[in-house]
């Protein structure tokens, strides 16, 4: 996985007590509290000596603010558990000094933050807590926050940030939530045309799809309907449409899909997509200029990936290599 640093960090301190790299992908997090109610300062100078053997990743201070000690990629000392350290985010949270530990409202919003975008970052689609011990070490049921008492004779987190992690839960899992795409079954579809006539449809489809639009047509309400593209966001149908547009046709956008209709000679020009059938050209290069073994020339390849000009074509399901569109040539 790529590893990357909360851009909610106001200041940095980086400790040298961590392992280096972590051996485990980041899939838990884990809340500590500080006993005391530090600066991100204060507790960068404590992770600061070799000599104090601990660290965090990040820690919450008593104003909001968040420092981080180590970075994401590298295993902190925190949790007295290698195994833990490897695969969690650890986070030490301001507190008093006493239980239950409390922690007051500006830290609690700040450690909210930090845990969605620790989450945001690193994929971790849902918090799932568990009250039960042998859940939370064993990741059982999906349960990714683990706490320091699980591996150590003490409090920590203390009382009052256990007591809270259910409101955790669901705060960052509703930040979650909201986050996510909206999920549409709805297609928009630019539409060229519309005939009572197939001889019409026909004739405006040849009309389009020569102007080099992908164009298909549907047959629906008894019309026959010449549309090009169907999108699932609103935005790239209105980009088509201008384009549409531009090249002299009447258009609008609609919703209504309707019954593909074969037309009598199949005059969609035909390019190179993911899932063709492509030939190399002879004596092509990769896309970078390499030699590739002259075998590649003479058999088939399929078309797996595009950008823009660059394509990667397999052999057996197996990656070529990838090269210039130009010099593909299709196949089917
Ligand atoms: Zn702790």
């Amino acid at each position: 996985m790529e590893f990357t640093n909360s851009p909610l960090v106001t200041y940095t301190k980086l400790s040298p007590n961590h392992s280096g790299q972590r051996n485990h992908d980041i899939d838990t997090i884990t809340i500590h509290c500080v006993v005391g109610q530090c600066s991100v300062e204060v507790l960068g100078s404590i992770f600061a000596p070799e000599s104090r053997q601990a660290s965090s990743n990040y820690g919450v201070g008593y104003d909001g603010r968040i420092g981080m000690y180590v970075e994401e990629k590298n295993r902190s000392w925190c949790s007295s558990s290698a195994a833990n350290d490897h695969r969690a985010i650890t986070i030490e949270v301001a507190s008093d000094t006493t239980e239950p530990y409390a922690v007051n409202d500006k830290a609690f919003a700040a450690l909210l933050d930090l845990v969605t975008d620790i989450c945001k970052r690193n994929n971790i689609k849902k918090l799932v807590w568990s009250t039960k011990k042998t859940d939370r070490v064993n990741h059982k049921n999906g349960c990714n926050l683990t706490v320091h008492r699980d591996y150590a004779n003490k409090s920590c987190p203390g009382k009052y940030l256990y007591d809270r992690h259910n409101e955790i839960v669901a705060e960052v899992n509703k930040r979650l939530d909201a986050g996510e795409p909206e999920k549409s079954d709805v297609l928009y579809r630019v539409q060229v045309g519309a005939f009572k006539n197939k001889v019409y449809a026909d004739a405006q489809l040849k009309k389009v799809s020569e102007a080099g639009f992908d164009t298909y047509m549907v047959q629906i309400d008894g019309f026959y309907k010449i549309q090009t593209g169907a999108f699932s966001k609103k935005e790239n149908a209105d980009a088509m449409l201008e384009k549409v547009q531009a090249a002299g046709f009447n258009a609008f956008i609609t919703t209504k899909g309707g019954q593909a209709v074969s037309t009598a000679a199949p005059v969609v020009k035909k390019e190179i997509k993911v899932g063709s059938t492509v030939r190399l050209k002879k004596g092509a290069k990769t896309y970078t200029g390499g030699n590739l073994a002259s075998f590649v020339y003479n058999r088939d390849h399929k078309v797996k990936e595009i950008n823009v000009d660059r394509v990667v074509i397999t052999f057996n399901n197996i990656v070529v290599a990838a090269v210039k569109k130009s010099d593909l040539t299709l196949v089917e």
